[in-house]
């Protein structure tokens, strides 16, 4: 990929102050609207010529996340830089940490890119996880032939460094997950510690037989997780000026083959009401602490498990997430404003859900039927009665295609299963509505 592959105008574009957005994926294309809502300027730097975001950025930069002259380009100039995905190499943000207004922070970015680090801090600042310890670990070296297991503190392993990881033998590994199983009991989930996702990078462990295949993980240096039997999982999705936190409404959330597939708000079993009950309350004020006790500043998504009245913290992501689509029509404001009124020095206004609402995602499988549910609607033959941009429904296209179904197509250039291409939010709409009505046009 060259340096910095510079389109459109350079700095300064004209007087708005301007958002410098490191990625161009969905997330940034819905970040650059609600900048230029609230009249600032956008750039956007992301390695592929087709970034979804470029479509609403001001100016644009092909050049890779680690590529600093790229990275340059796309600040210079700007008033706020952001990210839109949490895996921006550290080194790479150290250098431009200090020289522009990264105002967010590195820390939120850094303390996520692990997940080893991630839960040991998200325990240390208040919040329960399940029982985790890292694998590989020097605690759980195989003996040489005649020699006596190396004594250490298994409830307390020392992780193995990555280097020593990827010299292990395969019988080697084996015996690492045996040993660190035999700590936590089966069920439990190995996962990388780093570059995880949607279920990537991760292997349930429910029986003996199922160790040799978990083992290859350990080529990398993982975690090891005691299984959570939830009840269902959540998510809350919060912004701070530093000051004063808001959080917007906690969504529940349905996965489907590890990728998120509805977010339900108000979520069933913490609300009554639009309003959140016990331990929808609680889990809003133990993530906003969460938060304070960290010092983290901006947006900052975290992702629970619920089991009865217990939560526990699963991950957290400091950027726009998933989840929290659903409030660009569900809530009197959403996620990215609120983002970009903190970038911008703007005072947070705090969000209130206007109606139930179902968000479902549209993953390559599903687009077939978006579109159509978008056709139906511009032929009238649906229950549509207005659309935006008709002409670009084969790429992009974000409009109201009926009364309370909002299709939002990201106008990737290429579809396949499993890949996110749009969603479409029904508000107001509960799940049973959802269920009867939409569920079946679906695959
Ligand atoms: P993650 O990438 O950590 O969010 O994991 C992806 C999905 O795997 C989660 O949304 C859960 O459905 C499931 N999962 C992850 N960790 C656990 C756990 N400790 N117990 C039960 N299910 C889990």
């Amino acid at each position: 990929m060259p340096a910095g592959n510079i389109t459109g105008i350079r700095m300064p574009m004209d007087n708005r102050k301007t958002i410098a957005i490191i990625g161009g994926g969905q997330l940034g294309l819905m970040i650059a609207r609600e900048a230029h809502n609230l009249g600032a300027a956008v750039a956007v730097l992301d390695p592929a010529p087709d970034a979804p975001a470029f479509a609403q950025a001001d100016r644009h930069v092909v050049g890779a996340y680690d590529d600093i002259q790229a990275l340059e380009e796309l600040c210079e100039g700007s008033d706020a830089v952001t990210y839109e995905f949490e895996n921006v190499p550290g080194e790479v943000l150290r250098h431009i940490e200090n020289k522009y207004n990264i105002r967010q922070g590195v820390a939120p970015l850094f303390d996520s890119q692990d997940r080893l680090r991630e839960k040991a801090n998200a325990r240390i600042h208040g919040l329960k996880t399940p029982e985790f310890i890292p694998v590989p670990a020097l605690d759980f070296m195989k003996p040489e032939d005649g020699e006596e297991p190396v004594p250490g503190n298994p409830e307390y392993p020392v992780p193995m460094s990555a280097a020593d990881a990827a010299r292990l033998s395969g019988e080697e590994r084996i015996y690492q997950l045996e040993q660190a199983v035999s700590v936590l009991g089966m069920p439990c989930v190995l996962k990388t510690r780093t570059l995880g996702y949607d279920g990537h990078g991760q292997a349930v462990i429910r029986e003996k037989g199922d160790l040799r295949s978990a083992s290859d993980l350990l080529k990398v240096p993982c975690i090891l997780e005691k299984f959570v039997d939830f009840d269902y999982e959540a998510s809350v999705v919060m912004v701070s000026d530093g000051e004063k936190v808001i959080h917007f409404p906690i969504g529940r959330n349905i996965h489907t083959g590890g990728i998120l597939d509805l977010s339900i708000v108000p979520a069933p079993g913490l609300s009554d009401g639009l309003e959140e009950n016990g331990t929808g309350a609680g889990i809003a004020l133990a993530c906003g602490n969460f938060m304070k006790s960290c010092g983290y500043r901006g947006i900052l998504a975290i992702e629970l498990f619920v089991k009865g009245n217990e939560f526990y913290f699963n991950e957290m992501a400091p950027r726009p997430h998933n989840s929290g689509h659903y409030t660009i029509e569900g809530c009197s404001t959403n996620q990215y404003r609120e983002l970009c009124r903190f970038l911008l020095g703007r005072p947070l206004e705090t969000p209130v859900l206007l109606a139930p609402t179902v968000m479902k995602n549209i993953l390559g499988q599903d687009l077939d039927a978006a579109k159509t549910i978008v056709a139906e609607s511009l032929e009238g033959a649906g229950p549509g009665v207005s659309v935006s941009s008709p002409e670009e429904v084969d790429n992009a296209f974000c409009g109201v295609a009926g009364k309370g179904v909002y299709v939002h197509l990201y106008g990737k250039t290429q579809s396949r299963p499993k890949r996110k291409m749009g969603h479409i939010t029904f508000t107001p709409m509960t799940l049973e509505e959802f269920n009867d009505r939409w569920a079946g046009r679906f695959v």
